[in-house]
């Protein structure tokens, strides 16, 4: 269980702040998920939204190293959500679909919009509120880090969530995520075979990157956001800090000290959902740049994937 403050309160449910990172993936946001949970009053949960499909069903290894079934941290925390009357396959169905597709977001953007389909989604948003809702209870925190980075999820938690959700863009150079995208990296949350994490070509991850951070932006045009480069964050992760604790106005919480000044910080075990296989790295953990793509990709391949991206290089990276 979280060795955190567990306050339970069932007369007066908390009201937690979500925060939710958003963007393209591999760029750094499980690191910054995790080092934001070692803030007194802030839970670290991974990529929520896929509790249902690889947490529940799949049980595959949480954060803490336990299959997900049984992990006492969820064990307790759906304990708390299933007296809420939910319906696991509608659940199940909404974190494929609605929440997840971004071949499908059109069709709910639409159906949002101009049919009545409206109540499911947010019936959909409103599951995922109670999940906040009964991590914060069992917890005692008052901040949740979701880094789903779903343009779906944030589009319609931003929209119909009944709590403050504040928003995350996190950056990377898209060489950097296209080079990480295309090395073979075993997902270790995955004990029962041998899987690895999806390689994509040189085409597929520059358009992924475009309209992951192109729609990013969008989604959180006119609401609470910060934009982090990943760059940025692993060189100086104090200043980041800095940034986002001003970003939440919390000066009653204490950001200094995660990190050494030689970048090292003290993690601690977090109970993560899904995300990067870095999640299961505790105790000193170096926080530092790998810029290995300046070396190691091949030439064309870096020539071809500046000329796909470069309007919005450009633009995150000459501000
Ligand atoms: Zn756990």
């Amino acid at each position: 269980m979280n060795n955190k403050s567990n306050s339970k309160n069932v007369a007066d449910p908390p009201r937690p702040v979500i925060l939710y990172i958003i963007g393209e993936g591999r760029s750094g946001s499980t690191l910054l998920d995790m080092l934001l949970g070692q803030i007194s009053g802030f839970e670290s949960v991974g990529e929520l939204r896929f509790v249902w499909s690889r947490g529940k069903r799949d049980n595959q290894r949480c954060g803490c190293g336990a299959a997900f079934n049984a992990c006492d941290y969820w064990q307790s925390v759906l304990a708390a959500y299933e007296t809420m009357n939910h319906d696991l396959a509608f659940e199940q169905l909404a974190e494929r679909t609605v929440i997840g597709s971004m071949n499908k977001f059109p069709f709910f953007y639409m159906a949002d919009r101009f049919f009545p389909a409206k109540k499911d989604i947010q019936n959909v948003i409103k599951s995922y509120d109670d999940l906040y809702q009964s991590i914060s209870c069992e917890t005692g925190s008052t901040i949740i880090i979701d880094s789903s980075k779903s343009i779906p999820f944030g589009y319609f938690l931003a929209k119909y969530s009944r709590f403050d959700v504040k928003f995350i863009h996190m950056v990377r150079d898209s060489r950097a995520v296209t080079f990480s995208r295309q090395k073979k990296k075993i997902r270790s949350e995955i004990t029962d075979r041998v899987e690895y994490m999806p390689t994509v070509s040189s085409w597929k991850s520059s358009f992924k990157w475009l309209s992951n951070n192109f729609l990013s932006s969008i989604v959180t045009l006119k609401r609470p956001y910060i934009r982090v480069l990943y760059e940025d964050f692993v060189c100086k992760p104090q200043i980041t800090l800095n940034a986002v604790s001003e970003f939440l106005d919390v000066p009653q919480v204490k950001f200094e000290g995660l990190v050494t000044e030689d970048n090292v910080a003290q993690m601690s075990v977090h109970h993560t959902v899904s995300g990067n296989p870095s999640r299961f790295n505790t105790g000193d953990v170096e926080i530092r740049l790998d810029d290995r793509w300046r070396k190691e990709m091949p030439v064309m391949r870096k020539r071809l994937v500046t000329f796909l991206t470069w309007p919005l290089l450009k633009y995150y990276y000459t501000k």
